[in-house]
């Protein structure tokens, strides 16, 4: 047998049995939900939010820096070994924290790494578990009375409030030790939204029914200025946001006001760097630029709107339009809980973020 025959037939072997594996539970079907929800600026935004689904001992969950958008026309997802990795976490064993050591490699082709968010979806029970970084949920979780504000529109569920933690282990931790046998819906402060239920149909009946409570009227804003914005970017690295949406942060002033004060949530830190870049429509750009360490992605120019770097990436367009997205649905009485600078400093300095940052481009 030639080597290429041989290798053919292996590949053809653990192509069967990733198929055999995968075809007899729900997974079409998440692949299918995956790509609805990856698809929707306002649940998904570029490589965030993940899906899993357990079944035959192990946890198919999607690929760290992959987008859920391409469910339908890529493998996303990992096998991991579900047992062996709730040891650890149990065990405090920290090859939890990347999860690599359990994925099961015979049946992962294209040495796909599990999601930073494996460990958050391994402790719960349920079969089927969607996590989504929801504008709506965004917007009440930044808020420091997050959990009251939940509270009131989340009452008829089993829900689980869980305060900023670093995504990951000390995550996973925090939700492990407080959930209850019926908690399947879990917010998570300065984050998003994690469903969890036993079949992909219950998991989107669940996820559409907590959308639709956590609901937040978004406020109208004028016309972002095009030609302001376009004399502005003139022999600079900047070009007005192409997307109309992506505008609203500079048009609105109390969307202003909550993005000029900080970070909110992991995913801007990780694309856009800490806080947003805020500058006044009657300065140089290339003169604000050359004062700073490094050349933002996206500046955000009041009364006018927002300009991006011409090398920005789609994950970068994606989360410049997320902050429009979140401030637009903030009112004017809500105070606001920033990330800390230790908090910003754990992200960035962060291995497993880095990876997906560049998996992402
Ligand atoms: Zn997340």
């Amino acid at each position: 047998m030639s080597s290429n025959t041989h290798f053919y037939n292996a590949r053809q072997q653990r192509h069967n049995e990733r198929e055999k594996i995968i075809y007899h539970n729900d997974y079409n079907g998440l692949c299918k939900l995956s790509s609805l929800i990856g698809s929707d600026p306002w649940q998904v935004q570029g490589a965030g939010g993940n899906t899993s689904i357990k079944t035959d001992g192990l946890m198919w969950i999607k690929a760290s820096g992959t987008w859920l958008a391409n469910a339908n026309t890529s493998e996303l997802f990992v096998p991991v070994e579900l047992d062996p990795l709730l040891d650890a976490l149990k065990a405090d064993d920290q090859r939890a924290e990347k999860s690599t050591d359990f994925v099961r490699e015979s049946l992962n082709p294209h040495s796909l790494r599990p999601s930073i968010e494996t460990s958050v979806h391994a402790v719960l029970p349920q079969k089927v578990v969607v996590h989504i970084h929801c504008v709506d949920t965004i917007a009440l979780a930044v808020q420091t009375q997050a959990e009251q504000l939940f509270e009131k529109v989340l009452k008829d569920f089993q829900w689980l409030w869980v305060p900023y933690h670093r995504p990951g282990l000390p995550l996973s931790r925090y939700i492990s030790a407080h959930l209850e046998a019926d908690t399947n819906v879990v917010v998570l402060g300065n984050h998003g939204l994690v469903v969890a239920a036993d079949s992909v149909q219950e998991a989107a009946d669940l996820l559409e029914r907590v959308r639709a409570a956590v609901k937040q009227p978004d406020r109208s804003y004028p016309a972002f200025k095009s030609d302001a914005l376009t004399a502005l970017c003139n022999n600079t690295q900047y070009r007005p946001s192409n997307c109309v949406d992506t505008h609203a942060v500079a048009m609105d002033d109390i969307a202003l006001t909550v993005a000029a004060g900080g970070s909110m949530y992991p995913d801007h830190v990780i694309f856009l760097g800490s806080g947003t870049q805020v500058v006044s429509p009657y300065v140089s750009i290339a003169e604000i630029v050359s004062q700073l360490e490094s050349e933002p992605s996206s500046i955000v120019v009041p009364g006018s709107g927002v300009i991006m770097h011409k090398d920005a990436n789609a994950s970068q367009h994606a989360m410049a339009r997320c902050l429009s997205d979140v401030c637009l649905r903030i009112d004017s009485q809500a105070s606001v809980r920033y990330l800390n600078d230790d908090e910003e400093y754990q992200l960035l300095n962060w291995e497993a973020e880095s990876y997906r940052q560049s998996i992402a481009t």
